[in-house]
């Protein structure tokens, strides 16, 4: 790992300088409106630990406020919109994101701390592409006429048929890791249904979705169908969660959070999608094709800084492969160029704060305690920023802290198995609370087919991980979550069927 500080990387832009220096109240009713009290949330550069913009800190009367405007748009000019209507404003809002591609790439970078290069594809090619995406499906909402004879009725006598119709007004909670991706994933499907958003982005790095909220008014959604209410957790959040107004909660963040989402839903019985953590399984097989295993396990963990649902932070390898991956994933690791995302350069940013860096190194320390070998990495370098070095355990054991819990951070754990009895390598991948992605890597491919289907997880990959597209159904099974974003059933989430039956 490279960690000498590079030169001064290049200023943002007089827009985004623009829109760091704005006082970000709340977007509501197609406005920034005064919030209801005077606090402020400090947003902070995580390269370099500076405060670069400052949001309102929203509560309660704020999440009304957001949610009576999202249900008057939901039950008043949004539904008069056609199918083909909305299709015009996802596809609007895709050119809008490629037209102020600068200025959110430099949001996202300052905010989160991605590398550029990251930032450019997410924001040139991954939200664009997903907004087209969903444009196409308005028009493909379909419900279905069903054969059935209701109170006795003849054919001929009776037809039914169903409604696809959209749930309501959104709560859409979501986190700090890729924070435009996140709050992409709940505006496009909600914008093609019909339904309308109030949305609390992440206090750590709110700003690309307050621009996303404005991007959305540019395309010509009516006033209220997205609005955005900024502040913590426990106050909009837990507001949000709990509002009666509210027909369905999108979220995205921790297992621990995901659980009082649903207690805070109970009240009323809203709908619930749960996108939560991980503890993904790589699993390299000795007939791999290392050349492209030792990157793709590397970049399995170590991308976003491990901060990433999907990361593949627990290797299983056969021993007979084991120290080629463990040095090869290791060489990766060294030279990675660590810097800020700023410096087009970098390879390797922070994390999203002190507080995460301390959680990061407390895992390593207990790992080390427990018996397990720091082959590279395992420290926090020395500069400005909240950096940790991209870290390799091994000769981890399940029952290690570092092993089970979600670290969300750039450490691997490595264990190996000595047989071939796929079984047992499966249960040892799912020995874990979570099942959100996997991935296996092997010449073979009817191993490769058994251990798809024997890993439990809502995504598994064959000689790459994370295979992410806006068609691919995504979610967790177990404790990484309730339902599915991505593609035809990120839809249905957000519709609701009512069956006709109709006699005359
Ligand atoms: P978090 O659970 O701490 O926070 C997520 C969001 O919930 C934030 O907006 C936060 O303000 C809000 N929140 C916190 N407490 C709340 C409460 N009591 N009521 C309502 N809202 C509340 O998660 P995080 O630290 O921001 O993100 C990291 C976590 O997100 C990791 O566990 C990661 O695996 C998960 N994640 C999952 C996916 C996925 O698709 N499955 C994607 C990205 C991140």
């Amino acid at each position: 790992m490279t960690a000498a500080p590079t030169a001064q990387p290049p200023s943002p832009s007089a827009t985004t300088l623009e829109f760091l220096g704005r006082e970000h109240g709340h977007f509501i009713g197609g406005r920034w409106v005064t919030p209801a009290s005077s606090a402020t949330i400090d947003v902070y550069d995580p390269a370099t630990g500076e405060r670069i913009s400052r949001v309102a800190a929203g509560g309660a009367a704020d999440v009304d406020a957001a949610v009576r405007a999202a249900r008057a748009a939901f039950e008043g000019p949004w539904s008069r919109f056609t199918a083909a209507q909305r299709s015009a404003v996802l596809w609007k809002v895709a050119d809008l994101v490629q037209q102020d591609f600068q200025r959110l790439c430099e949001l996202e970078v300052l905010d989160s701390g991605l590398p550029m290069p990251l930032a450019q594809y997410v924001c040139g090619m991954v939200v664009p592409e997903f907004f087209r995406y969903y444009a196409g499906w308005p028009t493909k909402i379909e419900g279905a006429t069903i054969p059935a004879a209701p109170q006795g009725k003849l054919p001929g006598e009776a037809i039914s048929f169903t409604l696809r119709e959209p749930i309501g007004v959104v709560g859409a909670i979501t986190p700090w890791n890729s924070p435009l991706p996140m709050v992409m994933l709940k505006v496009a499907p909600a914008l093609a249904t019909g339904c309308t958003l109030v949305l609390k982005p992440a206090e750590l790095a709110p700003l690309s979705a307050m621009r996303l909220a404005e991007i959305c008014q540019e395309a010509g959604v009516p006033d209220g169908v997205i609005n955005l209410v900024n502040g913590t957790g426990e106050s909009a959040g837990a507001a949000l969660a709990a509002h009666p107004g509210v027909d369905k909660i999108a979220f995205t963040g921790s297992t621990e959070v995901g659980r009082m989402i649903v207690r805070a839903a109970a009240a009323d019985l809203k709908k619930v999608t749960l996108e939560l953590g991980g503890k993904s399984p790589v699993v390299v097989f000795d007939d791999a094709d290392l050349e492209q295993a030792i990157p793709g396990a590397a970049r399995a963990c170590f991308f976003l800084q491990g901060q990433n649902c999907m990361a593949g932070t627990r290797l299983f390898v056969h021993e007979k492969v084991h120290d080629r991956m463990v040095e090869g994933i290791a060489a990766i690791a060294r030279a990675m160029k660590l810097g800020p995302g700023m410096d087009p350069t970098s390879e390797f940013g922070p994390l999203i704060s002190a507080q995460q860096r301390e959680r990061v190194a407390g895992f390593v320390a207990a790992g080390r305690r427990e018996g397990a070998e720091v082959v590279c990495g395992g420290a926090a370098p020395s500069r400005p920023g909240y950096f940790f070095e991209p870290t390799v355990l091994a000769r981890t054991r399940d029952d290690m802290t570092p092993v089970r819990e979600e670290i969300f951070g750039p450490v691997l754990c490595v264990q190996s198995f000595g047989d071939d009895d796929l079984a047992q390598v499966a249960r040892a991948a799912n020995s874990t609370i979570y099942g959100l992605s996997g991935s296996v890597w092997t010449r073979d491919l009817g191993r490769a087919m058994q251990m798809v289907r024997r890993i439990d997880a809502g995504q598994v990959s064959v000689n790459m991980h994370a295979a992410i597209d806006p068609a691919m159904p995504f979610g967790g099974n177990k404790q990484s979550g309730w339902g599915r974003e991505f593609g035809k059933e990120g839809l249905e989430p957000y519709l609701k069927t009512k069956g006709v039956s109709m006699t005359w």
